[in-house]
């Protein structure tokens, strides 16, 4: 069997210019696993804790150097003659090297840097393609298909320019139409709607992600731009797709209710339900990511009692990919899909856990980028591998989202020739 021989990290920049990990592996057979570590802005509180220097003389406190360190010369020495595949094992020894419940010693980053790593190297050792491996090695779906994929075409409340205070606004092709014509759905759509922001006056730049952050007047109006925008294109709404929301909810909740600019007073909970309800039958929003604060659960409770027959009511800070926090939110209700970002928890093996937990509620998996992105396409691998009926990797717009989508290309093409030849 294949032994790790070296593990070795570096600080590069991810897609906000701010510094992040990147960590390289190799086995003793001289294959070597490239691999880093995306972040986030609009952190849940209960996320596992990236290590950041907190040096303010350098990347204004952001380095990750004391990360870096903590890869080379505590983690590297002990990981050094182990054997790739044995995923589990290795993950529950950095989480026992580690020993706080939020990873902060050596840092969610520096551990999810190694994490990742050891997955492709497991894959190597086994001479099959990563999606391919995490399919084979945790049986999470019976087959492989490509995922719907959610594109974020507008970028508000921290991803934006202070605009819109909805973080998201997401166009979301119908489940059986493909993968190439989504892509090609969802780039007609991204194109056509900067010519409409430029002939209605509206700023086009992007945030974050990559999606288009306008100065509009409402968060409403984003919807009204969006059917304008559709209207002129071959497809339809509510038939070719729909529309999705990440609120981001706990970024404008204060004082007990949510502030948006669609009217003076701020929402209660009450009549931030009856809000979505609008979106839902006005605009066809079936997708809800963050309605509500992470810690208003009832409210959560409510909306789910409301709308989650029809709707996809997402939890992403309120579960932050938490194996207590899903089986919370199963048991009273709060949602019913979860959004998984492996380094809000922190290792593969954790991650795998959370996605078989709400598998078997019989919950929707969405696998999601963070704002913070690398050229890393391990998470379309591991979206494919796991089964996720939904991605979310931002608009096709931006290098580090389109190798997301570019590698599901690749994945599309080879489940295509494997199917040919299978037949
Ligand atoms: C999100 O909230 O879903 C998101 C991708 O943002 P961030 O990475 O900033 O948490
Ligand atoms: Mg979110």
């Amino acid at each position: 069997m294949p032994k790790i021989q070296g593990v070795y990290a570096r600080e590069i920049l991810d897609s906000r210019g701010l510094p992040t990990i990147e960590c390289t592996l190799w086995l003793d057979t001289g294959g070597i696993v490239l691999t880093s570590v995306p972040a986030g802005t609009s952190v849940g509180k209960h996320e596992a804790r990236e290590l950041r220097d907190g040096d303010p003389n350098r990347m204004m406190g952001k380095g990750v150097l004391k990360a870096i360190e903590n890869i080379n010369t505590i983690i590297a020495p002990q990981i050094i003659g182990k054997d790739p595949t044995q995923q589990s094992e290795i993950d529950q020894f950095l989480i026992q090297l580690d020993g706080t419940s939020d990873k902060s010693k050596l840092g969610a980053n520096a551990i999810l840097g190694v994490s990742q790593a050891v997955c492709k190297a497991g894959a190597l050792t086994d001479n099959v393609a990563l999606y391919y491996y995490i399919f084979n090695k945790y049986q999470l779906t019976q087959e492989l298909f490509l995922p719907t994929n959610i594109f974020t075409v507008v970028n508000g409340g921290e991803h934006g320019a202070d605009n819109l205070d909805l973080q998201e606004f997401q166009i979301i092709p119908a489940s059986h139409i493909s993968f190439p014509d989504s892509l090609s759905m969802a780039v007609t759509l991204f194109q056509k709607l900067e010519e409409v922001l430029i002939l209605k006056g509206a700023i086009h730049s992007v945030g974050l992600v990559g999606g288009f952050t306008p100065n509009l007047y409402s968060n409403s109006d984003v919807f009204e731009i969006l059917v304008e925008t559709i209207k002129s294109s071959p497809y339809t709404l509510a038939q070719d797709l729909f529309f999705g929301v990440d609120a981001a909810a706990s970024e404008f909740f204060e004082g007990g209710k949510y502030g948006l600019r669609d009217r003076a007073q701020p929402y209660t909970s009450g009549e931030l339900i009856e809000y979505y309800q609008k979106l839902r039958s006005l605009y066809n929003v079936f997708y809800l990511e963050d309605p509500f604060a992470e810690n208003d659960t009832g409210s959560w409770q409510s909306i789910t009692a409301s709308l989650g027959e029809t709707t996809k009511i997402v939890g992403d800070s309120l579960l932050v990919t938490s194996q207590t926090k899903v089986q919370e939110a199963i048991d009273k209700k709060y949602c019913n899909t979860l959004l998984v970002k492996p380094n809000q928890v922190g290792t593969i093996t954790e991650t795998i856990q959370v996605i078989s937990l709400a598998r078997k509620a019989g919950w929707s998996i969405v696998l999601s980028h963070r704002s913070g992105e690398t050229n890393d396409d391990f998470v379309a691998d591991f979206a494919v591998g796991v089964g996720a009926e939904y991605t979310k990797f931002g608009p096709p717009n931006r290098g580090e989202r389109t190798a997301k989508y570019n590698r599901l290309s690749q994945i599309y093409q080879e489940l295509g020739l494997s199917r040919q030849q299978q037949s």
